[in-house]
């Protein structure tokens, strides 16, 4: 019944039919395999970068980089990890109040402890007054708590 209403009784129209079915289906599984293939080359690449990236961010320690060197250089690894990683944006614009800022708040928080753990002795006192703010303020404000601390220890 079903046939004779899409007019499949000429044998060449069925014919075509079933054939360019099978053409899109053969299309389709190439098509996805060839995908999933790729996908899963590059997804798997990224992550031994981002591997490869946290652990030059583990390692890193102020030794005798100055500030704003030790600060460029931990802040070019957290680029480098947002653009592996990024955070979805969200539609809420300047204020946001959805889930996301939590995750952005982790963030910037593993930001701020990350640059204060590995800093030279000298800024122990800095360090410790700015581990006693409740949540720790961004890592632009740390770097120039630091900056005016360096610049003390340098006169
Ligand atoms: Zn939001």
């Amino acid at each position: 019944m079903a046939d004779r209403e899409v007019g499949v009784d000429n044998p060449e129209n069925s014919q075509l039919q079933t054939f360019s079915i099978f053409q899109s289906v053969l299309w389709c599984n190439v098509a996805s395999e060839l995908w999933n293939d790729l996908k899963h080359r590059f997804y798997e690449g990224d992550l031994f970068q981002i591997v490869d990236l946290q652990e030059e961010m583990f390692a890193m320690k102020q030794g005798d980089l100055s500030i704003t060197a030790y600060f460029t250089k931990l802040k070019g690894i957290w680029e480098e990890l947002d653009e592996f990683k990024p955070i979805p944006s969200c539609a809420c614009g300047a204020s946001c109040s959805c889930e996301l800022k939590i995750i952005r708040e982790y963030r910037d928080q593993e930001h701020a402890v990350r640059i204060l753990r590995r800093l030279n002795e000298q800024y122990t006192i800095v360090k410790s007054q700015i581990m006693l703010i409740v949540l720790l303020p961004n890592v632009n404000f740390i770097y120039s708590l630091l900056l005016q601390q360096e610049r003390q220890l340098i006169n």
